[in-house]
């Protein structure tokens, strides 16, 4: 099932999420819809609380950057990062923040500690790509998003076009 994603400046999405206690049929369920909205959009990744759910679950799948008819989906429950060095700057977007991207400062390569889907803890390192959509992500489970990490001058920016493109949408219903 397609999952209708929230998008900023919905208060939703900043919220605090809660850790995921157990990985019951409810969290299975979770995943595979939010799989299909993912890939839908199409994105590379999606966190649980851009689809209104208040928990520390994130969907990662930067496979489509290689081949587009590849997929290799990875889940990362209550992801920490234990720790971060060097800084690249790249190109964000979101699809919870409407028509807009921007370059944002990342750390370069985090070593990470999660719990997959069936219960494990894994650790891993990733670095450029793959490093910062995971950074992107585990933001999301802070209330936090890219456009809170870009200059005061493009966030007014922003802002600013966010409200022709609200109007416009409230006009047209
Ligand atoms: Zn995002």
């Amino acid at each position: 099932m397609i999952l209708p994603i929230l998008k900023y400046p919905d208060k939703r999405l900043r919220r605090v999420s809660r850790p995921v206690n157990e990985i019951d049929d409810r969290i299975r369920k979770l995943v595979e819809d939010m799989a299909e909205t993912m890939y839908d959009a199409p994105g590379v990744g999606l966190a649980a609380p851009q689809v209104g759910e208040d928990i520390r679950l994130v969907l990662v799948d930067v496979a489509v950057r290689e081949d587009e008819n590849k997929r290799d989906l990875q889940v990362f429950i209550n992801p920490e990062i234990l720790a971060a060095e060097g800084e690249q700057v790249g190109e964000e977007g979101c699809l919870s923040v409407r028509d807009f991207s921007a370059p944002v400062s990342r750390a370069m390569k985090i070593k990470v500690r999660a719990t997959n889907l069936e219960g494990e803890t894994v650790e891993f390192e990733a670095e450029e790509f793959f490093a910062r959509v995971l950074q992107h992500e585990f933001d999301h489970l802070d209330g936090k998003l890219f456009i809170d990490r870009i200059s005061p001058l493009r966030r007014a920016m922003y802002k600013k076009k966010l409200k022709k493109i609200l109007a416009r949408e409230k006009k047209n219903g």
